[in-house]
Parts: C-alpha cells; structure tokens; sequence
C-alpha cells in the first residue's frame, strides 16, 4: 500500500521513519506541508512532495493518508481525504470535540473507507502490563486505577499552548490516558469531573486532573502536569486483592497480593504517631502478603499499522475503533464542560 503525509512536523517525520524502518507492507511515497523547511526536509528524505494538499488528495495512486497536523485541521483533511477515496490514519486528538468525529464517521461510512486514530499508546508496555494484570484477575477486581504523566518542562511549545489549535494537556496527553482507561472497560462512564489548571500558559490547560466513576464501580483518575518536581507512579492500581504499581515508562514496579486467609495471620497492633494511637492503619505484617513481578509482555507498536492493512484487506477487525475514538472525545467534552461549570458531570458514555 502507498501512503503519503499531512504535515510533515515532528510526529509526520516520526511517522515516516518507523513505517521506512518497520512495515515493509507500506511504501510511503509523498508528504505535505504548509511549511517550506518541512517540505525540502520531506524530499531530503526520498518523498515526492505536493504544492497543495488538493495536489495530494487529487493523487490517485495513493491508498492511505497519515494525517499528523495541529489538531484543529483534522476534520477538514480526514473529510476531504475520505472524500477523495483515501483510507486514513488520524493523528490524536482525533478532532476538537465529539460532533466534529461524528461527522466524519458519517462521511466514512458514506465512502465505505477505513478511518481509524493512531493511539499507540495502546502498545505501551506500561499500559500492556496494567491490561494483563486486570484481565488475569491476578489481585482480583480493580475499583481505583490512577494513571500519572508527570513532567516539570512548563513550556508548551508552539501550537500546543494556543487555543485555536487544540493545545493544551488535556487533548496532548490526556487523550491518551483517557483511551487507555476506555479500552480497560466496557462498562459507560456514569460521572466525570475535570480539574485544569492554566499556571503558565494563556490560553489552554498545562496541568489537569480528571476523575471518573464507571457504572461497574471502577474508578479512574489520571493526571497531567508540567510543573512537577516529585514525580509519582505511572500507574498505582487498587484491587479488592492486592495492589499493582508500576514507576515509570521502563517499567520498574511490583505487585503485591493478599495470601490466603491472610486476614486470619493478622493479629492487632496498635501503632502510635505523636498525636494519637490507629489500629486501622497498622502496617500489615509482610507475611500476610506475596511480592509478584509485574507480567511479561511483549508489544510491538508496528501492529499497528500491520491492523490497519489486515482491517483494509478484510482480514481484521480494527483495533481503534472510530466508535472507541468517539467515546473518548466524550469524556474530553465533558471534561471541558466540568471545568467549564465547577461541577461533576453525569453522564453515560
Ligand atoms: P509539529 O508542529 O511538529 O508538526 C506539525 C506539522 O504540520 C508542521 O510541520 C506544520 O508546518 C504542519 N502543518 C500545520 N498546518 C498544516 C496544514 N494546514 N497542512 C499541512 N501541514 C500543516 O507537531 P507534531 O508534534 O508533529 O504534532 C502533529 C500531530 O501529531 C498533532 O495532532 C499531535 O497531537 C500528534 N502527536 C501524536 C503523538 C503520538 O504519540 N501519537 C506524538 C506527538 C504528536
């Protein structure tokens, strides 16, 4: 399959490179840019490049289009893309709100062409890790699941900090955590409640937090910042038999369940801190406890592309759904609109 690329920035050329490197069942052949230096960088790079996006969508030889641009010119380019009989691979955040998704669902649909996101961070090992420990019911159920990406650069950097392009935390890195979450459970989401903070940028969110409550009972809450200094876990899991911790994106971290009848084991202590005795908070004698690695897992962000392919040749069902995508810019809406109102939003999505 040929494919080309819409804007050929950092994520484009990222794109291009671990196709080249990778996929061999994928040929990228062209790029566009509004850019001059990325364009010159494109042919630099081998790729036939276009005079304007209409050149591009009006190639016939192409097959599937990558579109990695500011946020806020995905709508009108997957459309269009479609429209021309293109199969698209979508940069995240897919679109600046859930209506505009909408709409291009529909017109993928009316084409009958593949539309899908491109959320690797499905194949983050981290992420990876958390899924199989839920799915093997290793600690038993999961009730609280915190999800962290914690950095302290405070800048952003070009269109992320500004308004009209989609910048902000939520929709960079948020996305991604909020997919994540989504795609540990089917249950709908019943209630959300966003937090954003605006410390150093003008116009967007450069730090935020966000709480949600499934109708199974699950609790999530992820965080975002730019302005920390103590990082936290990645990931911290609350089960009803044990807990999973997981520290950074190398994966150091550790499981630790409950034994057997390990309730029994535990006789009382009655712990004093200087102003006053607890007995509830007590720490739990380690023989009551077993330490478990955190799981073997292997991942290889090329299947995601190699998803694509099969899904256009029949072969697979897609693994980012549209319908997926579209839930999560639900839940970013209603993060908005509960910043927007200092209220919890119920919902069902
Ligand atoms: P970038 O600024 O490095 O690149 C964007 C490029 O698009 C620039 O070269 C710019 O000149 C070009 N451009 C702007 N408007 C255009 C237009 N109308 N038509 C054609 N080209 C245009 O930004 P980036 O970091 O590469 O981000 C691009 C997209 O990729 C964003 O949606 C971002 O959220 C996403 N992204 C995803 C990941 C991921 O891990 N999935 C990581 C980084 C960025």
């Amino acid at each position: 399959m040929k494919l080309a690329i819409v804007g050929y920035g950092g994520m484009g050329a990222w794109h291009h490179e671990n196709i080249r490197a990778r996929i061999p069942e994928i040929e990228v052949v062209g790029a566009y840019d509004i850019r001059e230096e990325r364009q010159e960088e494109a042919k630099k790079q081998g790729l036939r490049t276009y005079n304007t996006f209409d050149e591009l969508v009006s190639d016939d030889s192409i097959d599937i289009v990558t579109i990695a641009t500011p946020n806020n010119f995905h709508k009108k380019q997957a459309i269009r893309c479609l429209e021309s009989g293109k199969h698209v691979i979508c940069e995240k955040p897919v679109t600046m709100n859930a209506d505009e998704l909408e709409e291009i669902i529909e017109v993928a649909k009316k084409c009958n062409k593949v539309f899908t996101v491109h959320q690797n961070r499905r194949w983050d090992r981290d992420f990876v890790m958390i899924k199989n420990i839920v799915e093997s019911n290793t600690i038993g159920k999961p009730y609280m699941i915190e999800s962290r990406v914690l950095g302290s650069k405070r800048v952003l950097n070009g269109w992320r900090g500004a308004k009209e392009n989609g910048g902000g935390m939520v929709f960079d890195w948020g996305v991604h955590l909020i997919d994540q979450i989504l795609y540990l459970t089917d249950s709908p989401v019943v209630e959300i409640y966003g937090h954003l903070f605006s410390i150093f940028s003008k116009e967007v969110d450069d730090n935020f937090k966000a709480l949600f409550k499934f109708e199974n009972g699950l609790s999530a809450m992820i965080e975002v910042a730019t302005n920390c200094f103590i990082p936290q876990a990645r990931w911290h899991m609350s089960c009803e038999d044990g807990t999973a911790i997981i520290h950074d994106w190398s994966c150091n971290g550790t499981i630790i369940k409950l034994k057997d009848e390990s309730e029994l084991a535990w006789s009382d202590v009655i712990v004093y801190t200087e102003a006053g005795p607890t007995r509830t908070m007590a720490p739990r004698p380690r023989e009551t406890t077993e330490e478990l690695p955190l799981p073997e897992v292997t991942t290889d962000w090329s299947d995601y592309y190699r998803n694509v392919i099969d899904h256009i040749n029949g072969k697979a069902d897609l693994i980012v759904k549209p319908e997926q995508s579209l839930r999560v810019m639900k839940v970013i809406d209603a993060i908005f609109e509960s910043h927007r109102t200092q209220s919890m939003i119920k919902c069902r999505i």
